[in-house]
């Protein structure tokens, strides 16, 4: 469907997806919204996301969460965290002039090496990889955060974690290449801004960005991994298979309502069912 054609059935498409809900009586678990690039004229968009997701959840923070989709039960308000990929200093606006004002503390995944390059060799490295060379451009301002910060926002209580150390295709690296790559981002983070690294989040998060292989080395190394496949997570969700949805603030609310309480899961089954087998046979 274009997005065009989303937009305008957003509406109608949310309104059949609350009914249909009603009859459900698995509400609970915990969402996790990913967001990525918040230009200022998306920060109304994303204010607006959060007074919607607290209407409906219990807005947590990233260390509630680790505990809380561990610990969570059909009878409970339903959980939603949120995460930023890629470290866009967009980011740390939208923590200071959004996050902040509502107490909200989320989840950063940054690339260590990335960071590390500025001006016109970030800007074309983050588009090739990324971006993935998908003609997409940076966007006017935009570059990623400084390590300086995202020192500042873990003062504020944020999670810096890991995503790689140049946001490579997991699925398509081997031996130390890809352990260089995945362990060395946690390692990276670790040594500039202290502290450990507990959360992964793979590069583009889709199932064919993922392997056994690569969930082992990342279960060797970190606690938590979070995928960019939708649905929520249980108690019974495995610590390397965590479901998340991907939001664009661009879209209209009722889209955004429907990402965030599972309009889209049914979409994602089959997805979801070969992450968690990857998780499964890891080796970890
Ligand atoms: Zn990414």
């Amino acid at each position: 469907m274009s997005g065009a054609l989303r937009r305008a059935l957003a509406g109608p498409t949310y309104a059949a997806w609350r009914i249909l809900r009603a009859f459900r009586r698995d509400i609970g678990g915990l969402r996790i919204v990913v967001l990525h690039g918040t230009p200022d004229e998306s920060l109304s968009a994303l204010d607006r996301l959060i007074v919607t997701i607290k209407r409906g959840h219990d807005l947590v923070t990233p260390d509630q969460a680790a505990a809380r989709f561990i610990d969570t039960n059909a009878n409970r308000r339903p959980a939603c965290l949120l995460s930023f990929d890629d470290g866009f200093a967009s980011n740390h606006r939208a923590a200071h002039e959004v996050l902040a004002r509502h107490g909200v503390k989320a989840l950063f995944f940054v690339c260590p090496n990335l960071i590390d390059l500025d001006g016109v060799a970030q800007s074309r490295r983050v588009v090739e990889t990324v971006f993935d060379g998908h003609g997409e451009r940076m966007p006017a301002n935009e570059r990623l955060m400084t390590w300086a910060e995202l020192a500042e926002l873990k003062t504020a209580g944020h999670v810096i974690a890991a995503h790689g150390l140049a946001h490579r295709r997991l699925s398509g690296l081997a031996g130390s290449e890809r352990e260089r790559e995945i362990n060395g981002s946690g390692d990276a983070i670790a040594a500039r801004l202290g502290g450990t690294v507990d959360w992964f989040a793979y590069p583009f998060g889709d199932i064919d960005s993922i392997s056994a292989e690569a969930l082992s080395v990342v279960g060797k190394r970190y606690g938590l991994c979070r995928s960019g496949i939708r649905g929520d997570n249980r108690t019974d969700t495995h610590r390397l298979a965590i479901r998340a949805e991907p939001v664009d603030l661009a879209m209209p609310l009722a889209y955004q309502r429907l990402e965030l309480e599972g309009g889209l899961d049914g979409r994602y089954a089959d997805a979801r069912e070969k992450l968690d087998t990857f998780a499964r046979t890891a080796k970890a």
